[in-house]
């Protein structure tokens, strides 16, 4: 069995940053990707420039399947539709369906209180979207338990979410761990791993300070060996990585969705050193 692998990328807010993109957008339609999936910040006021723009681009000049991540906490539903509208109107008919962040000082809107009610929306008004979602083998952070959160996945899932890519994460047992907890629940959707290359030590300082995510042992012994290291504590960081999708592929993950953070290199490096294992069938007899 052959695991897909799409490509994660994120608008940036620098000219430089956004020049930089087009250029690692055209270096990863090389490796054929099964898609590539364009995040989205909460503020609705920028998406047509960002994510719409990005979007566009992916799907119209490289011809590679897109995904535009959706968060909907901050959209009324007249907003909403309008996004809907738009992305229909350039071809895209596959959003990753997101509750996004509640940001401490500014009170959500009420109509899409979490993914599953934007979900629940967008399949009634365009039922023809090809809806992804989000999840998280550690449990999302401010679920009360690891039951709960299953219960309110499985109900996204109910409503018509068709696949479900997973937060970033460093420990592939916890992402058996929570794949047996979705067959368990009779969750049936495809599971895309979440996987992030950390190539520099600000990238992973950054990661320590915002996640919650376990870092074992053998993650932090790199960081902490090639502190001051650059080079050997990005060599070590893509093998860590390459490591997790060697195992996950032998488990026979549905696919890989790597965090690119924008850097074609990192992901060429993956790609040819993982285009085997991804695609390779086990042949018969
Ligand atoms: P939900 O699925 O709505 O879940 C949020 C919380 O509510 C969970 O604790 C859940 O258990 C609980 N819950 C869900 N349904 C119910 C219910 N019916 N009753 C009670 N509780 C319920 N953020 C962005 O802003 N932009 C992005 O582009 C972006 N991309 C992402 C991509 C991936 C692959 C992932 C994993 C996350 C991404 N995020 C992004 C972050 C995400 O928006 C946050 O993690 C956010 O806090 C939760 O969004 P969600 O869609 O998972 O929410």
């Amino acid at each position: 069995m052959s695991s897909t692998l799409s490509f994660e990328v994120f608008p940036p807010n620098t000219q430089i940053g956004s020049e930089k993109l087009f250029k690692t957008l055209k270096e990863l339609q090389l490796m054929q990707p099964d898609f590539i999936s364009v995040t989205c910040s909460n503020n609705r006021q920028t998406i047509e420039e960002t994510t719409l723009k990005v979007a566009n681009y992916i799907h119209k000049e490289l011809n590679v399947p897109t995904i535009a991540h959706l968060p909907a906490a901050y959209l009324s539903q007249a907003q909403l539709a309008e996004l809907v509208t738009q992305l229909d109107q350039i071809g895209i008919d596959q959003i990753l369906a997101l509750r996004g962040d509640i940001l401490p000082d500014l009170p959500p809107k009420q109509d899409f209180t979490y993914a599953s009610d934007l979900i629940d929306y967008v399949k009634k008004e365009a039922p023809h979207f090809h809806i992804s979602g989000a999840c998280y083998p550690e449990t999302h952070p401010e679920s009360q338990n690891r039951v709960e959160d299953i219960k309110n996945l499985k109900h996204k899932v109910s409503v018509g979410c068709e696949q479900l890519i997973t937060q970033l994460f460093f420990d592939n047992e916890l992402f058996y761990h929570f794949q047996e907890s979705c067959y368990l629940a009779d969750i049936k959707v495809p599971i895309l791993a979440g996987i992030m290359p950390i190539v520099n030590r600000n990238q992973a300082l950054r990661l320590i300070k915002t996640t919650n995510t376990k870092l074992p042992r053998k993650f932090l012994a790199i960081l902490e060996k090639y502190e001051h290291d650059p080079i050997a504590l990005r060599e070590a960081g893509l093998a860590y990585a390459i490591d997790q999708i060697v195992d996950l592929t032998t488990q026979d993950v549905s696919g890989i969705h790597l965090y690119t953070m924008n850097n074609a290199e990192v992901a060429k490096h993956i790609y040819h050193n993982t285009k085997n294992v991804l695609h390779g069938d086990i042949k018969a007899g």
